[in-house]
C-alpha cells in the first residue's frame, strides 16, 4: 500500500501527485574570514504522492484568487488615494 507523503495514512483511492515542500535547508557558506559572506536559505520541493485530503489542502493553497489580488490592491491603494485628496485641498 503506498502512503500519504503529507499525513502519512495508507491511499486506498486515488493517488495523486503533488509537488510538496521536502526539506529545508539554511546555513552561512564563504566562512567567517571570507568577505563573500552570506547567508542562504533554500526551500527543496519535489513531486510526492499525497490522498486526496491532503491534494485538495495543497490546492487550496496554491491557488491565488481574483478576488484576493483585488482586495490587496485596493488595501495598498486606499491611502494613496486619500493622501492625493487630501493633499489637493491644500
Ligand atoms: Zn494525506
Amino acid at each position: 500500500m503506498t502512503h500519504c507523503y503529507i499525513c502519512g495514512s495508507g491511499i486506498t483511492g486515488d493517488h495523486y501527485r503533488r509537488n510538496v515542500s521536502t526539506g529545508h535547508s539554511s546555513g552561512v557558506s564563504g566562512g567567517f574570514s571570507s568577505t563573500s559572506l552570506r547567508l542562504s536559505e533554500r526551500t527543496y520541493t519535489g513531486v510526492r504522492t499525497v490522498c486526496q485530503s491532503c491534494a485538495e489542502q495543497l490546492d487550496a493553497q496554491g491557488d491565488i484568487q481574483p478576488w484576493m489580488l483585488i482586495v490587496a490592491i485596493a488595501i495598498v491603494a486606499i491611502p494613496f488615494l486619500w493622501f492625493a485628496l487630501h493633499s489637493l485641498k491644500y
